[in-house]
């Protein structure tokens, strides 16, 4: 059966899930299909009255279900129905998914559901598995490590994996025994709404998920600013990171994890297999039109070998499928909006005028609906614009280093430090330079997560505080008593 659809026959739901079900309210902000700019539905604007009533309707949930006190084999159980009931659901949620964001269809349904549905599970195994701790003491007393949940969890998403991102606040939140409250992007509302209704259907108690719509300024403040909301679990950029720093500073201290921005650098050695460091660098900026966080945009290569691998380069930016989401043959995404398209032909026009050379690409690409051309870009300083800032987009740096030391000085971010990529034969290179990366994960001799949901993902610098995944990511929504007994 094709995945491909007709977007003009999805239906998707306006409102807030709050207590269980969908709350209507007056959509007040259009949401645009990135694949056509055509207006697909409304998305509302939450305000302090309707947190207030989703944070309310958590506290109940919470109190009736105790789901934070029952046995913890319980949220196992809970949380591996949800997971089977977003496989079942993977067409629907897919395309809810692909109709307003920049995931073509069949990478919605084989890897952003799927991967969600899996790192749910990953996460409810936690929950009977990870305990506390025992801890020496004077062999006269007993002191012992406890934990708890927080309460009420406050997740903000960003709008380019919007089901995944979801999936990373709920698998562990839930499975810490926490309720969430969760507000998509406003760009990208939709699957969120339909997570809440499925988790509903799998039973866990209503009101445990809560999705409320609405943009940062008036939602997202309200949420993070809000005294009933224990914690605060933040994905998208590093100035929206600042400023929920600032609201928290400003109406009372909670703690926050932030994953945020990245500008990652992957070196190149002389030694690495090219063909291997080409088809991963090109499926780490081409992957979503460069629109992730951690898309290896800035390629640093060996003078000796940087010829050969932009030849490589060029023949994978070739290959390249841009489409509508809807269309099952798409392998290359839209740009989320006319604006941030702008943003990014803004950037390239600027490091171009700062002296870059254009290799290829360096425009929108003359279609409809936002897509700009995989772009290469040579002779850039360290200073450039292109560089510098995160532009979220397809578009690559090419910059030649004569010795390791330089490499390590052109890898370094002034503000980033999300990830890295590292290409040699060389295993005391590999581990040598590894350790000197200031970056949250180093890939070596490949580019990109894996299905290995263990290892935790996180920045160094202002690339984000705490830990998404792994876990970390369940340490942190649960919260740590100490416990001394004297015998
Ligand atoms: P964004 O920061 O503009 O928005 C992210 C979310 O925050 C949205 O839901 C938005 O409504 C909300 N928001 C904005 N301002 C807010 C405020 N002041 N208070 C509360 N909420 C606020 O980011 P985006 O454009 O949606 O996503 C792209 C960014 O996300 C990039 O910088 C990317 O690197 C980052 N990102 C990071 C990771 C990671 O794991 N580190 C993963 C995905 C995306």
């Amino acid at each position: 059966m094709s995945l491909s659809f007709d977007p003009a026959a999805i239906d998707c739901p306006v409102g807030h899930h709050i207590g269980g079900r969908l709350v209507a309210a007056e959509p007040e902000l259009a949401v645009r299909r990135p694949s056509d700019g055509v207006a697909q539905a409304g998305c509302p604007v939450a305000d302090v009255a309707v947190v207030d009533r989703a944070v309310a309707a958590a506290n109940a949930a919470l109190k009736a279900s105790r789901w934070g006190e029952v046995r913890p084999r319980e949220r196992v159980r809970a949380l591996h129905a949800f997971a089977d009931l977003i496989e079942r659901e993977a067409t629907m949620l897919g395309r809810l998914e692909s109709v307003v964001s920049t995931r073509p269809i069949a990478q919605s349904i084989a890897g952003d559901v799927a991967v969600t549905a899996e790192q749910i599970r990953f996460f409810a195994e936690f929950a009977d598995k990870e305990g506390g701790d025992l801890v020496p003491t004077g062999s006269d007393r007993l002191g012992m490590i406890d934990s708890e949940p927080y309460g009420v969890v406050g997740a903000i998403t960003p709008w380019n994996f919007p089901v995944s991102m979801a999936g990373w606040k709920l698998g562990p939140a839930l499975a810490a025994g926490n309720a969430v409250l969760l507000k998509p992007s406003e760009m990208t509302p939709f699957s969120a709404l339909m997570l809440a209704e499925l988790s509903v259907r799998a039973g866990i108690p209503a009101g445990l998920v809560n999705v409320v719509l609405g943009d940062g300024p008036t939602t997202g403040n309200a949420i993070t600013g809000h005294p009933g909301i224990a914690k605060v679990s933040f994905t998208g950029s590093t100035v929206a990171g600042a400023a929920i720093m600032a609201n928290v500073a400003r109406t009372g201290i909670k703690p926050m994890t932030l994953e945020l921005g990245g500008k990652s650098p992957q070196i190149v050695f002389a030694d690495a297999d090219l063909d291997l460091a080409a088809d991963c660098i090109a499926r780490g900026i081409l992957a979503n039109a460069g629109q992730v966080c951690v898309a290896g945009s800035r390629v640093i290569a060996a003078a000796g070998i940087a010829d050969a691998l932009l030849d490589r380069l060029l023949a994978r930016f070739a290959a390249i499928a841009p489409g509508a989401t809807w269309d099952e043959g798409t392998n290359f995404s839209p740009i989320i909006s006319q604006r941030q398209l702008g943003r990014i032909t803004g950037i390239v026009e600027a490091a171009v005028d700062a002296g870059a050379d254009i290799v290829t690409g360096g425009r929108p690409l003359d279609r409809d609906g936002s897509f700009y051309a995989p772009t290469i870009l040579t002779a850039v300083t360290p200073q450039s614009p292109a560089v510098t800032e995160e532009i979220f987009g397809p578009v690559l740096t090419l910059q030649a280093f004569a010795e390791e030391e330089e490499a390590l000085a052109l890898a370094d971010h002034p503000t980033y430090g999300l990830c890295a990529g590292l290409y040699t034969r060389d295993f005391s290179r590999a581990m040598r330079t590894s350790r000197r990366l200031q970056a949250g994960t180093v890939w070596i001799n490949r580019y990109g997560r894996s299905t290995d949901h263990i290892l935790p993902t996180g920045g160094y610098k202002g690339s984000g505080i705490g830990k998404d995944l792994g876990r970390e990511a369940y340490r942190a929504n649960r919260r740590t008593k100490s416990v001394l007994i004297d015998l």
